[in-house]
Order: C-alpha cells, then structure tokens, then sequence
C-alpha cells in the first residue's frame, strides 16, 4: 500500500513558504500505520500539476492533493485532477447554494470566480470546511485497473488539519488493514556517519521489516528505526531488537537510545551518580553551560562556571599558574588540565570540565591551527585532556568543542 502527497502552490517553492502541511499528515498517517512513500511539492502549473498527479496515480494507491482549492486563476488542482483521470468536473447545486448562503451571512458579495469550488469529481464525496470556502473532496475510484483513493484538501494549515481529522483519518481507518508503527531513535557522538554505516548495515538489513535511515546532524548521527505491523506489541518488540543489536554493535558511541539529547543525558546521569558539575571556558565562551543549562533540572546537580578567555581570568578564576601559559601557551593539554582541576576545587565540584582551544577563523599558527581544542576532565581522582582537531567555521569548532566536553562527562558517568 502506497501513499503520497502532493503538496500544491508555487509559494511553496520560493524560499520564504514551507510545505508544513505533510508533516503534518505524515504524523497522523503514521499513527493509523500508513508510511509516506513520496512527496511532491509542485508549482500552481496546469501542465506540472497534470503530469505529477499522473505519475502519483500510477505509482501509489493513496493520493493526497492539498492546496490549489482556492477560488482564483491559479487555483487548479481540481481541473489538474479531472484531466489526469480522463473525466469531467461537475458543478454541484447543493455547494452553490451553500456557498452563496455563506457569502450572505458574512454580507459579502459573491463574485463568479467563486463558483468554481463547487465544482466536484464524478463520485466524489464532499468534505465540508468548517473554516473556509472551499470544500474538500474524497474520492474512491478506479485507474488503469487499480482502486485508487484521492483526497483533496484545502491548503490553509488551520481549514486541512481539522478537516482531515474530524473526515479522512475515520474513513481512512475504516477502509485500510490494522497496522500500527513503532519507532525508535538512537544516538550516538564521536563516529562519523560512513564508519557508523560500515558497522550497522550488516545488522540492519537482515531486518527486512524494520525500516533504518541514518541521519548526520549536527555533531551526531540519529539512526531512525521504523516498524508497520498489526500489533503494536510486535512492531515494537522488531525495533527494540534490532536497537539492542545496533547498540551493542556501536557500543561506547551511542548515548541515547530514545531520542535524548546528550545534555539531557548528561543531566541525567549526573543526577543519578550523584555528581556535580562545575566548567570553564575559554573558547566556547558559555557554550557549554548555557546547553547544560537548557534541560530542566540540571541545577540540581550543575554548580555553574567561568568564562575564562583572558589569561588573567585564566589565573585568577581557575588558578593557571602563569608561567604554565608562557610555557605551554593557553591552548595546550597543560592548561585545559589545570583549568578543569582550578574549577573543580574552587567551586567543590565533584567534576570539573575545561574547554580551550582556537576556534578561528583567525588566531592559527602552522604549530597550533584553527580547529585545535584541548577539553580537559578533573575529578578527586584524576585529571586528564584529549586534543581534538575540529573543521569547519567557527560556530562548528565551538558546537563540537562543548560536545567533546559533554561526552567526556557521558563517558566518565555511565
Ligand atoms: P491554496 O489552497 O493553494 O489557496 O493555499 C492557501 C494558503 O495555504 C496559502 O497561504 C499557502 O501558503 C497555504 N498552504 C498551501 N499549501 C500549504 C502546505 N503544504 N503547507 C503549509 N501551508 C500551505
Ligand atoms: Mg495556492
């Protein structure tokens, strides 16, 4: 069972309108165990239109048009719509009685142009807009020998969303086969997206019911896990085992296992060891903090920090010996270290994390160049630093720099 969405208006292909709409439906599809096999977004072109709903019907068995219902010139989806089926449009009394009524309780006037939203396809089922003029439309037919069930709706997000709840989502679980979706998404850090692919695929494809895309974002990979079976209990039961064997297989990488971020589990984590946090930052300049500050709770174990991007704050803050700088000069593992271990025991953290580091793009040298980041991790115990060689600009070196940070407090918690 195919389904796709046609997503109709040319504002939808410049750069200030977005298509949000099939999101949307692709929400509410997935609940009812429908997946989206295309998208289309194509421009308010009689000719476009024709040849993308013509290719739509002879590739998938649900067909969702949405937009171009309006009354005005390039409003044609309809039109588009009858020509691809080889059949005519009909202008149905009832609509033109009811949007002329509707015209007269707003004590507007109803110009001609409007008469053409009371047209319908032949054995079409109208489906009233509660928040506009024109109707919807579902329609339940044949195409070259195969049943085809259209729907075409308005392209307002506040006329579609109410109108393909209250109208399509009943018809459409009454006419489609019990299927319900799980999903599950895992995260991990500190592995490229090809080396991740190299260890999953493997894995992945013997698991021919569970669908896997792997997406790289920003410092991290997400492996999307996707399962449509009858019950619930048995589709999740398919994503929980294939998540466990990919969990397994990429071992100290992954940090998440159910979408969290990894602030959000560095959070945790120090919550539930029973450890405090306290950090200094040269480079990221805050970074680190304000993303542990964004979870919710993370007073409870974070102490807070220093901004130390001078020298001198260096010293007095966090308690670098100046002649560690001249030495090593302030972005070197020495004075990550002693950064970490100054926060620490100035502040009584159980934990002390350090970030310094050239984030560009001007400051490199051939010895030490832009991207170079020492983060250094103290507790009572220890006190350590990994150099790291980030690339890109300086907003990226800065992002990745407070990740390394965070994932040395991951790995050092769990
Ligand atoms: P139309 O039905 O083509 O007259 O669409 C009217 C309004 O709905 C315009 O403001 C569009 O930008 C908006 N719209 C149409 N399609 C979509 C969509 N796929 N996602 C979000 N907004 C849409
Ligand atoms: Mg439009």
């Amino acid at each position: 069972m195919k389904c796709e969405i046609i997503a109709v208006g040319s504002e939808l292909l410049t750069p200030w309108r977005q298509d949000t709409n099939s999101l949307y439906l692709t929400e509410r599809l997935n609940q009812i165990g429908v997946r989206i096999s295309f998208k289309t977004i194509v421009g308010d072109r009689q000719h476009d239109l024709v040849s993308t709903i013509a290719t739509g019907l002879r590739r998938s068995d649900i067909l969702i048009l949405m937009g171009g219902l309006g009354p005005t010139e390039d409003d044609l989806s309809r039109e588009a719509l009858a020509e691809a089926l080889g059949v005519s449009l009909r202008r149905d009394g009832g609509l033109v009685a009811a949007l002329s009524m509707r015209f007269a309780a707003m004590r507007r006037p109803m110009t001609d142009n409007n008469l053409k939203q009371c047209d319908v396809l032949p054995g079409s089922i109208v489906l009233a807009n509660a928040n506009g003029t024109a109707p919807g439309q579902w329609i339940d037919t044949g195409f070259e020998g195969h049943r085809k069930i259209i729907l075409m709706l308005p392209g307002p997000p506040k006329e579609l969303k109410p109108l393909f709840d209250s109208d399509c989502m009943p018809r459409l679980r009454g006419i489609l086969p019990v299927r319900n979706i799980a999903t599950r998404t895992l995260k991990a850090t500190g592995i490229g997206e090809s080396a991740a692919d190299a260890l999953l695929a493997p894995i992945y494809v013997t698991f021919t019911d569970v669908e896997t895309t792997i997406l790289a974002g920003h410092c991290e990979i997400q492996l999307q896990l996707t399962c449509a079976k009858r019950s619930m209990e048995a589709a999740q039961r398919r994503v929980n085992e294939l998540a466990s064997r990919l969990e397994e297989a990429l071992d100290q990488y992954v940090f998440s296992s159910d979408g969290d971020s990894l602030e959000q589990i560095v959070v945790y984590y120090l919550e539930l060891k029973q450890e405090t946090l306290a950090v200094a930052e040269s480079c990221t300049g805050g970074l680190l903090a304000q993303r542990i500050t964004s979870i919710s709770g993370s007073s409870r174990s974070f102490l807070g920090g220093a901004i130390v991007y001078s020298n001198d704050l260096k010293t007095a803050f966090t308690g670098v010996p100046p002649s560690l700088i001249q030495t090593h000069g302030a972005v070197s593992a020495q004075v990550a270290e002693s950064m970490a271990r100054g926060i620490r025991e100035n502040t009584g953290a159980t934990l002390g994390v350090a970030i310094t580091g050239i984030a560009g793009p001007l400051g490199g040298t051939d010895e030490k160049p832009v991207g170079l980041v020492y983060v250094a991790l103290s507790d009572a115990k220890r006190t350590f630093s990994e150099e790291c060689h980030f690339r890109g600009d300086r907003e990226n070196i800065r992002l990745w720099a407070s990740q390394k940070a965070l994932d040395l407090v991951r790995r050092r918690l769990m």
